[in-house]
C-alpha cells in the first residue's frame, strides 16, 4: 500500500527522504520530493501574500479608498502637500508619478507638440516655450495617480 505523503508533516517527510532506500523506491522518493517542494512554494506564496496585503490601489483622479472621482482642477487635487484627504470619505491619499506612463506619453505628446501645439502657439505670437510647458503639464497630468497611504510602512 502506498503511503499518503500529503498527510505527513514536513519534518516527517524530510526524515523519510533521508531514510528511504532511494534506488529501491524511486517513485516514492520522487513523490516525497514533490510534496516537499510544493510545500516550499506554499510557504513562499504565503509570505508574499503578507507583503502584498497593503494594496496601494492606484487610481486615475479617483479616491483610492472610496473611488469617488476627484477632478483634476478640484481643490483636493490641487491642495499643497504630499498627503491629501478625500473630500468624500476623508481618508488620506498621496499622489505618485507613474514613470512608465510618463515615458510612454512623452513621445506622442512630443509629436503633438511639434505639429499642433507649437504652430498654434507661434500663430498666436506667443513664446514657443509655452507649448513645451503645456506639453509637460499634460504628460504630468496623464502620469499622475492617487494611491493609498501605507500606514504600516516602516514598521
Ligand atoms: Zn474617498
Amino acid at each position: 500500500m502506498e503511503p499518503n505523503y500529503s498527510k505527513y508533516s514536513t519534518p516527517e517527510l524530510e526524515q523519510t527522504l533521508q531514510s528511504i532506500d532511494q534506488s529501491a523506491f524511486p517513485e516514492r522518493t520522487a513523490e516525497i520530493k514533490q510534496e516537499l517542494s510544493s510545500r516550499q512554494t506554499e510557504v513562499k506564496s504565503d509570505s508574499a501574500a503578507k507583503n502584498e496585503a497593503f494594496e496601494a490601489n492606484e487610481q486615475f483622479y479617483r479616491c483610492p479608498n472610496c473611488e469617488v472621482k476627484i477632478g483634476l482642477f478640484s481643490k483636493t487635487a490641487n491642495k499643497w502637500g504630499k498627503v491629501k484627504n478625500c473630500p468624500d470619505c476623508g481618508e488620506p491619499f498621496t499622489t505618485t508619478i507613474k514613470f512608465k506612463v510618463f515615458i510612454l506619453a512623452f513621445f506622442p505628446m512630443f509629436i503633438i507638440h511639434l505639429f499642433l501645439l507649437k504652430p498654434i502657439v507661434l500663430a498666436l505670437g506667443l513664446n514657443k516655450s509655452i507649448s513645451i510647458g503645456i506639453m509637460c503639464g499634460i504628460i504630468t497630468v496623464l502620469s499622475m495617480r492617487f494611491k493609498r497611504v501605507n500606514v504600516g510602512a516602516g514598521t
